[in-house]
C-alpha cells in the first residue's frame, strides 16, 4: 500500500537499516524506516491520512513520525532527489540520493534498503556491501573517519557484534583502537556516555559486551583501571545467574538489569575509582542510590544476615527494606554465603511484598484515635506477620487489643 501511495505522488520509496538487516537474518524488528527520494513531508502526511494515522512533522530535518492506529510506528526521511547534478546521467544521479542517505549511517549491515514502489519492489539496494558483510557476519564501517565523526559508534559496533556473533572487520578493530588512543571516547558527554552503557549493558550478553569492551581497551573510558579481572568474569557470571533467577520469579517486574552490571563492574574497582566513574556517567537520584548500595552498603547486610542462629524474618525485612530490586539481585550475585542468600531470596520472593490485613481505616473502627500510634501498631502488626505470631485478622485484631 506505501509502495502504491508513493507511485501516486511520484516519488521513490525505500525501507533501509536495521529491519532490512534483520529481515534477511530473520530476527523480528517492529521499526520500520523509510527513506523517500522526493516529497518525504507529503507522502508521510498522505499515508497517515491513508491509514488514519497520526504524523507528527519535523520540516527542519525533513523527516516525520506517522502513528498508526494500532501503535506500530514508521519514521519518514527525506532523500533530496538532485536530478540537476549530472543532467545526462539521469539514472545513476537519481539514485544518489538515497545512496548519500545510506552513506551517513554506522556499518555496512545497516546500509541496506529495499525498495518499495510497485513495479521494483522488494529489490535489495545495496551500496557498499552490507549483503557481503551479513553473510560474512562482519561489522565494517564506510570510511575511516566514521568513529571520530561519531565515537558513540564505537559502543554500537560492540553492541551489534555481540548480538549478532559478528567480527569486527580488520580495518573496523583498528579504527576503534586509534579512537581509544586518542582518548576520543573520555570527551563523549556524560549523557551520550551514559545512554550508550545503557544500551550495551542491556544487550542479551552483557558479559560478552563486556569481554570486547575490555579486549578494545574501551572499559577504560569509565576509569583506567577497570579491567576484565578473573575476579570480575566470576561475579559477572554469578550476576547473570542471579538475574536469571530473578527474572524467572517475576517476569513482569520491570529490572534495569544492565545496573547490576554496572555494580559488578564497579565493584572490582577501589572506593576511590567509584566515586570516579558515578562522576563520569549520568545516574537519576534513584539509580545512582541504587548502585551505592549495591556497591557500599553489602558488609552491614551481608553481616546481619549472616548471624547464627538466623535472625528473625522480621529482622531480615528491617535489614533490607528500602532496597532496590537492582540492589537486591547484586547483593544475592555478590554474596557467597549459601545462609544468606537463603534470606535475600525469602524476602524477595515473599516478606518485601508482605503486609498486615488490617488497614488504618479498620483501626478506626475499632475505635483507636488516629495519630502516629498507627504506624507503631502497623509496623509491630507487620512484623508479627513475617514472624508467624499472626497468621490472619482474626489473630491481628486479638493482638491489638
Ligand atoms: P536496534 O535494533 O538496536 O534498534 P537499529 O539498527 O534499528 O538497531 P537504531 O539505533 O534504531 O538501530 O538506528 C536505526 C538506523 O539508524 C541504524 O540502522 C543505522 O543505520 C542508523 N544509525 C543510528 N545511529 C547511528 C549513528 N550513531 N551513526 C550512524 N548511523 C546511525
Amino acid at each position: 500500500e506505501a509502495g502504491e501511495l508513493a507511485d501516486r505522488l511520484e516519488v521513490k520509496l525505500y525501507v533501509v537499516g536495521g529491519i532490512v538487516r534483520d529481515l534477511l537474518l530473520g530476527i523480528d524488528n517492529l521499526d520500520l524506516d523509510l527513506v523517500v527520494e522526493g516529497n518525504g513531508l507529503a507522502f508521510a502526511k498522505a499515508l497517515a491520512r491513508a491509514q488514519r494515522g497520526q504524523v507528527k512533522v519535523h520540516e527542519r530535518f525533513g523527516t516525520a513520525r506517522v502513528t498508526l492506529a494500532d501503535g506500530f510506528k514508521v519514521d519518514v526521511a527525506t532523500a533530496r532527489a538532485e536530478y540537476y547534478e549530472y543532467p545526462t546521467a539521469l539514472p545513476t544521479v537519481e539514485q544518489g540520493s538515497v545512496k548519500k542517505d545510506l552513506y551517513r549511517r554506522d556499518f555496512t549491515i545497516n546500509t541496506l534498503a529495499v525498495r518499495l514502489n510497485r513495479r521494483q519492489f522488494g529489490e535489495l539496494i545495496d551500496f557498499f556491501g552490507g549483503e557481503r558483510d551479513l553473510k560474512g557476519r562482519t561489522i565494517r564501517v564506510l570510511h575511516s573517519l566514521s568513529f571520530v565523526e561519531d565515537p558513540t559508534r564505537v559502543f554500537r559496533a560492540i553492541r551489534f557484534a555481540v548480538r549478532f556473533d559478528f567480527v569486527l572487520s580488520r580495518e573496523t578493530r583498528a579504527l576503534i583502537q586509534g579512537v581509544v588512543k586518542m582518548d576520543l571516547l573520555r570527551r563523549l558527554s556524560k549523557h551520550r556516555l551514559t545512554d550508550e552503557l545503557q544500551l550495551v549493558l542491556s544487550e542479551r550478553e552483557p558479559g560478552k559486551a563486556i569481554a570486547l569492551m575490555d579486549e578494545l581497551e574501551v572499559l577504560a573510558c569509565l576509569h583506567p583501571d577497570l579491567e576484565l579481572t578473573p575476579r570480575l568474569r566470576t561475579l559477572l557470571k554469578a550476576t547473570e545467574e542471579a538475574l536469571d533467577w530473578y527474572r524467572l520469579l517475576f517476569l513482569d517486574r520491570p529490572m534495569e538489569s544492565w545496573l547490576v552490571y554496572l555494580m559488578a563492574m564497579l565493584q572490582v574497582l577501589p572506593d576511590q575509582a567509584v566515586g570516579e566513574v558515578l562522576k563520569r556517567i549520568e545516574l537519576s537520584a534513584r539509580q545512582e542510590a541504587a548502585v551505592r548500595a549495591g556497591r557500599f552498603g553489602g558488609h552491614r547486610i551481608f553481616r546481619e544476615l549472616g548471624r547464627r542462629p538466623a535472625v528473625s524474618p522480621a529482622a531480615v525485612y528491617r535489614a533490607l527494606s528500602g532496597t532496590s530490586d537492582e540492589t537486591l539481585v547484586f547483593l544475592m550475585a555478590k554474596s557467597k554465603s549459601e545462609h544468606v542468600r537463603r534470606q535475600l531470596s525469602a524476602y524477595v520472593t515473599t516478606y518485601q511484598r508482605m503486609r498486615p490485613a488490617l488497614k488504618g481505616d479498620d483501626l478506626k473502627r475499632m475505635g483507636l484515635k488516629p495519630g502516629p500510634l498507627y504506624r507503631r501498631i502497623l509496623s509491630k502488626l507487620l512484623e508479627a506477620r513475617l514472624n508467624g505470631v499472626v497468621n490472619n485478622e482474626e489473630d491481628e485484631r486479638a493482638l491489638v487489643r
